[in-house]
């Protein structure tokens, strides 16, 4: 127990500062060892040094290997871009894991559900190949589509491309079976438009279909990203992990999360072949910053799932643990937690204070 692991820890804007903080505090007190190197992104580095994303913090992730982020703000319509994609991106982190697990004494419309979402997180319209509206560059595109005959574009028209390759198709679906068979999952569910976009969720599907031949002992399925919406919302408990492009993968991930209580409940992970950057489904809500009001624990499932990337398995089990108990007994938890009693609820601090109590006490599972 004496290793000490190093991580850049990205407190991100928002309400990221609290909830990066309460995470940190439960992570140390499982008794595992860290080395944060604390990195600036987003809005404050864009005031200190001109830039949303300076080059320091890519090379400490690369350097790391690990990363804590919390959420990062993407102002509505000003220079930058996002912040969370271009990390991705630089980084090659591939997959996108989200978890979505009902923990008990979480309201919720259901029971047991217990889904994987495995989300591709670089391609698709996320990629960020665009065309703005009566740029000569879209007008020309839609030229070439009207000359290759392959359908009329208004000539008023801002375009995004779609783009799905055979490569990272393969890779994401091989990720989530990979995924399946090391933490016992019987089943991956494919979703895709194939009987629409033929030539690149069809490509996507074809890709998934080839690798779930390589195992066979885990059932595969796929269904069509509108009817998988209203399954999901019907009977969840019918799905185990989820593979899926980009853009289905960010809808689905939200919904899912929705599914076991909401944002505030929800973990993630950013994955490449040897780096992770581990980060809670929800974004930066900024009406809620410095309150110590929001939910710390999507970001602390986060630290749990790094726990596990990491392998300690048993400081991971007894966090968790810790946390589910926390929810259970229903007395620290905050807001949206409590939507019969808001009243009751308590601060991101508090949460965290309450989880390292249970930390002294419960056994891992
Ligand atoms: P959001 O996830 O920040 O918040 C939406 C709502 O969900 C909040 O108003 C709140 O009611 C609830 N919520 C979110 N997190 C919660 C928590 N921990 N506990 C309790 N309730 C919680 O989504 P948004 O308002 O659409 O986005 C705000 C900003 O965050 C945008 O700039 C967006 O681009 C960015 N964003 C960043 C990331 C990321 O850093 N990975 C992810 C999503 C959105």
């Amino acid at each position: 127990m004496n290793k000490s692991y190093p991580i850049t820890l990205i407190p991100g804007d928002g309400v990221g500062p609290e909830v990066t903080e309460a995470t940190r505090r439960v992570l140390e007190a499982t008794g595992v060892k860290f080395r944060w190197e604390t990195v600036e992104v987003g809005e404050y580095a864009m005031k200190k040094y001109g830039t949303p994303l300076p080059d320091s913090v890519i090379a400490s992730v690369k350097r790391n290997k690990i990363a804590l982020k919390g959420p990062v703000t993407t102002p509505i319509g000003s220079g930058f871009r996002s912040v969370n994609v271009a990390l991705r991106k630089e980084l090659e982190l591939y997959a996108c894991l989200r978890p979505c697990r009902l923990y008990a004494g979480v309201p919720s419309r259901y029971q047991n559900v217990d889904i994987v979402v495995v989300r591709e997180n670089l391609e698709d319209l996320y990629a960020g190949v665009e065309f703005e509206r009566g740029t000569p560059e879209a007008l020309q595109l839609i030229k070439f589509t009207a000359d290759t005959k392959r359908g009329v574009i208004r000539p008023d028209s801002g375009i995004s491309i779609k783009a799905i390759s055979e490569f990272r198709s393969k890779r994401i679906v091989k990720f989530a079976f990979d995924y399946a068979r090391a933490y016992g999952r019987r089943r991956v569910t494919a979703v895709h438009k194939a009987n629409i976009m033929k030539f690149s969720d069809g490509l996507f599907l074809a890709c998934a279909r080839e690798v779930a031949g390589d195992y066979p002992g885990i059932e595969f399925e796929d269904r069509i990203i509108d009817n998988m919406t209203m399954q999901l919302v019907q009977k969840p408990a019918q799905f185990d992990v989820i593979v899926a492009p980009n853009l289905y993968g960010d809808i689905l991930s939200d919904l899912c999360a929705g599914l076991v209580g909401g944002l505030g409940i929800a973990p993630g992970a950013n994955l490449g072949e040897d780096m992770a950057v581990f980060e809670a489904t929800h974004g930066s809500a900024p009406k809620y910053t410095g309150l110590n009001k929001v939910n710390p624990m999507a970001m602390m499932l986060s630290g749990v799932l790094m726990l596990r990337y990491l392998g300690e398995k048993q400081a991971a089990d007894r966090l968790e643990n810790a946390i589910a108990a926390t929810i259970v007994e229903g007395k620290s938890v905050t807001y949206d937690l409590k939507p019969d009693a808001p009243d009751k609820a308590v601060g991101t601090a508090q949460v965290a204070d309450a989880v390292i109590e249970k930390l002294r006490s419960v056994r891992p599972y």
